[in-house]
């Protein structure tokens, strides 16, 4: 599996840095924001290193689809019903740790247009 020691994502999944983890499998870790932008606010990711959702599309779709189904197990366990789930992708997007992660937003009204 491709991981990266350099890469906190990676870290974090493999347990040397400290998060605080609400759900787990085998190819996916999801854990909460250390600067919550919501009431509920958790980051699912990968186990493996791929630089955002699009390289990660490419490379292992099947693992893609785990990460949604994940989103929709946090959300559950959150006890809500409606969710926002982002990639940002680029860092004109926001990206800002570049190991794919989708941001899993609830527990209070959300507007659009994102700033
Ligand atoms: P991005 O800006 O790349 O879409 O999202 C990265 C997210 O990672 C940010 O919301 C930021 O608060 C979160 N983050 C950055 N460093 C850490 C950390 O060490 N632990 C946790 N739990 N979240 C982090």
């Amino acid at each position: 599996m491709s991981q990266d020691a350099d890469c906190l994502f990676c870290r974090i999944a493999a347990g040397q840095i400290p998060a605080d983890v609400v759900r787990e499998t085998e190819h996916t870790v999801a854990f909460r924001d250390i600067s919550p932008q919501a009431p509920t606010h958790v980051l699912v990711i990968p186990r493996e290193h791929h630089r955002d959702v699009a390289a990660l599309a490419a490379a292992a779709p099947d693992t893609l689809a785990v990460l949604v189904r994940e989103a929709a197990a946090v959300a559950a366990a959150e006890g809500i019903e409606a969710y926002r789930l982002v990639f940002n992708t680029g860092e004109q997007a926001g990206q800002s740790v570049f190991h794919v992660h989708g941001h899993v937003l609830g527990g209070r009204a959300m507007t659009w247009p994102p700033g």
